[in-house]
């Protein structure tokens, strides 16, 4: 006889544990691990995976209970996409049935038809042109290649020619028989970006992104399975493909937020892949010209291989010129418009050249923070050092710790009375380029304008084609897109994403800074970028205008250490969400009252509750708190507890 370890598919912390069923003798060959069937529980049937199977049960045979049934058309799980499910159990806090629904495909078949994947839709083939890599991409093919046990980061500058990099290791991997996942951001997933990839991999590569359908996806997903593709381009989902032999996980643009997953479980892309590649004996490389400061860190610490690209790729290209215009010093002299004078006058030049230019505003992040225009002053928490956001009837209040204070009317600092909520937005910028350029084509790039299958693709492909003379967007418009003939980019208010409310403010500062700049001067003309702030002197400004990746790790890290903020020390975030507030209030109370009761000989240092800004999302209302602590291990234990212990188990407890 036969038993079966089932999880069943409720996604409560009490009953995350395995049941054991008798496997019938007519299912005997259908039940494997990782299939999906159907048991009785209770006085009801629910459907459940199989997570071993085993000739022996520690339970009373004559209790147990026999599997009904092999659910029909079901996808049968990996069973090394079951290890990175208990991985992500453990690490983030989720069930493991939460876990295994994440890493599953997408379970819908399709009608034969419809199975044609985007490929089809790209224009006739080109032929394929194979760039010689210069002596620096191929130096960081050969030590990438020498040696895949250990992850490697790529950090090139902007334009230095990464995809060439990842081309050439994805040839050498398929030469070896392996196949191969390359993530790109979403936003990034244009037909202008992986019309490369196409020409290069014609119908042996498989591209998944969000407008295509639930068919669509699974199409892409079982040929990779059935070994018909040698490599899959995708969003953070594409990292839970199944492949027969993997050789490599590609992580480009590694920085970027949408790596960070917005449901249960949170996970980070970045961390999942480096144990998915663990699991699978494949390799893992992060590309970026920004990688995570907590990347970088592994990087210098021996963790991971540092590889880098220090020159642009095409030939007399150069990194842009930058100049930061203080906008406290244009209302000094009564320019109260958001163009300081020299955007304004590089903007008619590139007009009159007919060269294109970007506006951008890094909205990202952006929270309302309270800010003086006569001398840049903003207004923070006294405790964490990051901004407060302004609220409803004049409150500030920080997002960390919940401290609150009234707004002021005057600057606490130079007395000047333009103290307010900071606050500019797309359309506006739009209709004020399009009364000081009456000539010019405009295109605007932001959530409204791309609502819609293609509407991101469109705009994209539009500007790339000269339809329009300047893109105005928010960070959509940075994201990897190369444009040849922009030669001036134009920075509305660095100081947006600088006072955001939380500790990387700083970090995506620099980070969107450095990619809006890498926008200019791709082809072989010179580029300009123009930041606008409020706070010249701010060395997260003025490390992006100089491209000085190191000198801002080694500034910001020193931050991190003083203020104890990962990855320098250790930082638990955790959020409680429900859509009962009353719930949600208790639970985070009795959490916060059992880790400082059973934790209190040490110095572990709690911070919150607060209710994250946002207090509502989806009608369910969040709380966030913070643990602190240098020691690693201690954090985790203080996890578990976290995790095992809730008094209510309909609270939804994640760990960020
Ligand atoms: P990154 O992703 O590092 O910002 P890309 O991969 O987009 O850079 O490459 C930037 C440009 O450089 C592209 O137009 C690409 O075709 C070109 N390029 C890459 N490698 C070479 C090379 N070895 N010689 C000439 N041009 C190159
Ligand atoms: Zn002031
Ligand atoms: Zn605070």
């Amino acid at each position: 006889m036969k038993y079966a370890s089932v999880i069943v598919d409720i996604s409560l912390q009490k009953l995350d544990k395995t049941f054991d069923y008798e496997v019938p003798a007519e299912l005997d060959e259908r039940i494997k691990v990782g299939v999906k069937v159907t048991v009785p529980f209770g006085s009801r049937q629910i459907t459940g995976y199989v997570l071993k199977v085993r000739e022996e049960t520690a339970f009373e045979k004559e209790k147990i209970k026999s599997i009904i049934s092999v659910v029909e058309g079901s996808l049968r799980i990996d069973p090394s996409l079951i290890e990175l499910a208990i991985f992500m159990r453990d690490r983030y806090g989720c069930t493991l049935n939460q876990a295994l629904k994440t890493v599953m495909p997408s379970k819908k078949t399709v009608a034969k038809k419809k199975t044609r994947v985007e490929h089809a839709t790209v224009e006739a083939k080109e032929p394929t042109e194979h760039i010689a890599l210069n002596s620096e991409q191929q130096a960081a093919v050969s030590g990438i290649l020498s040696d895949l046990s250990k992850p490697a980061l790529l950090h090139g500058i902007t334009g230095s020619g990464k995809t060439q990099v990842y081309m050439a290791l994805i040839d050498e991997m398929i030469s070896r028989g392996k196949q191969v996942i390359l993530l790109i951001p979403e936003i990034s997933l244009t037909l202008q970006n992986i019309r490369i990839f196409h020409s290069r991999y014609a119908d042996r590569v498989g591209v998944i992104n969000s407008r295509l359908s639930a068919g669509e996806k699974y199409a892409v997903q079982s040929a990779a399975a059935k070994g018909e593709l040698d490599l899959v381009i995708g969003p953070r989902s594409a990292v839970f493909v199944s492949f027969k032999n993997l050789g490599l996980i590609i992580v480009d643009e590694e920085h970027e937020n949408a790596y960070f997953s917005e449901t249960t479980p949170r996970y980070n892309t970045v961390e999942v892949a480096e144990m998915r590649a663990l699991l699978a004996g494949a390799g893992l490389v992060l590309g970026s010209a920004t990688p995570l400061l907590d990347d970088y860190k592994k990087a210098l610490d021996g963790r991971y291989r540092l590889f880098l690209l220090k020159e642009r790729a095409v030939e007399n290209s150069k990194l842009p010129k930058v100049h930061i215009v203080d906008l406290r010093e244009e209302l000094k002299s009564g320019n109260r418009s958001i163009f300081s004078r020299e955007l304004a006058a590089g903007i008619l030049d590139r007009l009159e050249k007919k060269e294109q230019v970007m506006l951008f505003l890094n909205r990202r992040g952006f929270a309302g923070f309270v800010s003086c225009r006569s001398c840049g002053h903003v207004v923070k928490c006294p405790h964490c050092d990051v901004s407060l956001t302004s609220h409803a009837g004049g409150r500030l209040i920080c997002h960390y710790c919940g401290y609150e204070q009234k707004a002021p009317t005057v600057c606490p600092k130079c007395g000047s009375k333009y103290i307010a909520a900071f606050g500019i937005g797309t359309q506006k910028i739009e209709s004020l380029t399009k009364q000081l350029f009456p000539e010019a084509r405009v295109l605007r790039m932001d959530a409204d304008t791309t609502s819609g299958k293609a509407g991101h693709s469109r705009i994209i492909e539009s500007f790339s084609k000269g339809k329009a003379d300047i893109l105005i967007g928010t960070q959509m418009i940075v994201k990897g897109h190369d444009f040849p003939n922009v030669t001036l980019v134009g920075v509305i208010a660095a100081d947006l994403s600088l006072y955001s409310n939380d500790f990387r403010a700083s970090e995506r500062t620099f980070q969107l800074l450095t990619q809006a700049a890498g926008r200019a001067g791709r082809g072989d003309k010179e580029g300009l970028v123009i930041i606008q702030t409020y706070n010249p002197d701010n060395s997260t400004i003025r490390f992006a205008a100089a491209q000085d990746y190191e000198g801002f790790y080694a500034d910001e890290i020193d931050y991190r250490k003083l203020l104890d903020y990962p990855p320098a020390g250790a930082m638990l975030s955790v959020l409680l969400t429900n859509p009962s507030e009353e719930e949600v209030y208790s639970e985070t109370e009795y959490l916060i009252g059992m880790i400082s009761k059973k934790y209190a000989d040490s110095d572990l240092h709690l911070i919150g509750p607060s209710d994250t800004g946002i207090k509502k999302i989806q009608d369910k209302y969040r709380r966030m708190f913070f643990v602190k602590f240098p020691d690693r291990e201690l954090l985790k234990s203080i996890q578990n507890d976290i995790i095992k212990e809730p008094i209510t188990s309909s609270v939804q407890i994640d760990i960020l």
